[in-house]
């Protein structure tokens, strides 16, 4: 393909609004330009490596055995009034009306279509289990979209829905899915990781997130090598220490630390590190207040002490709850002599044989404290959030602390959407039963905002070689040089030939303008025609990810090339 008649526009400066690196890079580089807020045009470069994604989602979700379908965007509201939704789901529903009058929406997900479609045409058991998916436009009407194709209000989006005849067979269902999903992103050449997560206001009783990692995600995840994988604030803290030895401690002894309240304040006043100090916490739940323990320096995680106490909220409690329960104004608080409330301990404080502690009265901190000696807690748990290194609660090994993206979403939906819009089936007794769901989704643009998140420098994307718009690039040097040209096209057709695909960059520019545009278009493989270098019979080839630089002989170019990107698809 040549650069001269593409519509490739780059840019030298970021746009204005532009906030995470793939929104800048992908507008630098072309591949999106802006209609409106929050809606794109997908340019001939985009456009390709958005096609890659689909052609692999395509061929992965054939394999697991869903059949493609494609739905209409345009939606009646009648079956948003069956299935609950139209009163709740609130504005970022886009609603409008016909020229009849009748309302409608532009479909933000497609539950309530393909329930109803299924009805229609499931009737029994013999024709379960099914699987169908799209890949098609959405729109969601966002108050703030950002950061480019990542979060926009249109955007394209692959989501598929299973319909079973029983839990179980819905939980093969689900497992067929999370295996495709694998192999999804694997083959994309990105690192992610798929973690349990809550499912949110899409309704369900179970849910996995695949987050593909990077430095500017906006979720945190805690994984290990073993597969394991969750969000920080559900990873449970699996607890390797033994218990200490308190028989030797000293006696409790009240220590006066006046105005001594943060834990850098006491810890330097009393010549200790935070790890030997409890930090006492008072939360406010719906089960009343409670008083928890962790170690200093750790943080204590709201959902654990709700799950805990089986609330429906926790949250720090106000400065006068804090009061009421210790007797001490914040910053002394302890859990000896707690009234009202229980006191749960973090179980990484069974690791010391002593701690320090507020002594629920101002200007004091106890040291030499010992549970179970000086006072009796009401129980011991994991209280605390999961950090790097900590002991993976799945096996031996330690788990790493990442930032990710969201870039897919599996659901089992249960009888949710089926019993309200009366999907049923009858079963092999002739008894009429509603059909067990589950959904599936992959942001198709967002994959791809999130692999340039994960692969780019500072001089523009890196794309893996299965996203990549082009997988080789060709830089003849001087265009206005005729032997330079036909080597280049020369190179370009056998590539073509052997299933590669080219970008040459025929333009009549400077060197560097080239450079620098391979470089923010990351092909990966670049192929550079110098005079210099055609004279010795010899083409400079450099790797855009690693920098890697070498000379190739022109004899042997063509099978370099092929062989270098053929290894590299998945
Ligand atoms: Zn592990």
């Amino acid at each position: 393909m040549q650069y001269s008649k593409l519509l490739l526009p780059t840019l030298k400066e970021d746009p204005a609004e532009a906030e995470v690196v793939s929104h800048k890079l992908m507008f630098r580089a072309g591949c999106i330009r802006k209609l409106s807020m929050g809606i794109y045009t997908w340019m001939p470069a985009g456009l390709r490596s958005l096609q890659k994604v689909e052609r692999i989602i395509r061929e992965e979700m054939n394999r697991a055995g869903a059949q493609e379908v494609l739905m209409p965007a345009v939606q009646p509201a009648e079956l948003w009034q069956e299935s609950g939704r139209w009163d709740y789901y609130g504005k970022e529903l886009l609603r409008f009306q016909d020229r009849h009058g009748r309302d409608c929406c532009m479909g933000p997900t497609h539950e309530e279509v393909i329930t109803d479609l299924v009805k229609r045409e499931v009737h029994s058991y013999r024709q379960m289990p099914i699987n169908l998916y799209q890949i098609q436009t959405k729109f969601r009407d966002e108050i703030r979209p950002r950061f480019g194709v990542m979060r926009s209000r249109e955007f394209i989006m692959k989501d598929a829905y299973s319909f079973d005849v029983d839990d179980s067979a819905a939980g093969e269902a689900y497992k067929m899915m999370h295996e495709a999903y694998n192999k999804v992103f694997e083959r994309c050449g990105l690192k992610f990781v798929a973690v349990e997560a809550d499912s949110g206001a899409i309704g369900g009783s179970f849910s996995h997130e695949f987050m593909v990692l990077a430095s500017s995600g906006e979720d945190e995840v805690a994984a290990c090598d073993c597969g394991y994988g969750a969000n920080v604030e559900k990873a449970e803290v699996r607890y390797a220490g033994g218990e200490a030895d308190s028989s030797s401690v000293p006696p409790l002894e009240l220590v006066d630390t006046p105005q001594q309240r943060t834990i850098e304040e006491v810890t330097t006043f009393m010549k200790v590190s935070p790890e030997e100090v409890a930090k006492t916490l008072v939360f406010e739940t719906d089960k009343g207040l409670v008083v928890i323990c962790v170690r200093a320096d750790h943080d204590a995680n709201p959902a654990k002490v709700k799950n805990l106490l089986g609330a429906n909220y926790a949250e720090l409690a106000t400065d006068e709850d804090v009061m009421k329960v210790t007797g001490a104004p914040v910053g002394f608080a302890g859990p000896m002599g707690i009234k009202d409330a229980p006191v749960y301990l973090d179980n990484a404080l069974k690791g010391l044989p002593s701690f320090v502690s507020g002594a629920n009265k101002a200007d004091a901190h106890y040291k030499n404290m010992v549970p179970g000696r000086d006072f009796t807690p009401t129980g011991w748990a994991d209280l605390r959030t999961i950090r790097q290194g900590d002991p993976c609660p799945r096996c031996e090994g330690t788990v790493t602390v990442a930032r990710g993206i969201e870039v897919g979403h599996i659901f089992k939906l249960g009888t949710k959407y089926s019993e309200a819009m009366k999907a049923t089936y009858l079963d092999a007794d002739g008894k009429e039963k509603p059909i067990v769901m589950g959904c599936y989704g992959i942001g198709v643009g967002r994959t791809l905002a999130a692999a340039i998140e994960q692969n780019h420098d500072g001089n523009g994307i890196c794309w893996p070689v299965p996203l990549a718009p082009w997988e080789v690039t060709i830089l003849p040097l001087k265009v206005k040089d005729e032997e330079t040209m036909r080597v280049a096209r020369d190179i370009e057709t056998k590539l073509e030939a052997a299933g590669i695909e080219v970008l040459l960059d025929d333009r009549d520019e400077r060197p560097g303008v080239k450079f620098k545009d391979a470089d923010l278009l990351g092909v990966p493989l670049r192929i550079t025609l110098g005079a210099r270098g055609l004279a010795e019979g010899i083409a400079e080839v450099k790797e855009r990810t690693s920098g890697e630089e070498s000379s190739v002989s022109l004899d042997d170019i063509v099978t370099y090339a092929t062989d270098w990107v053929v290894e590299r698809r998945k």
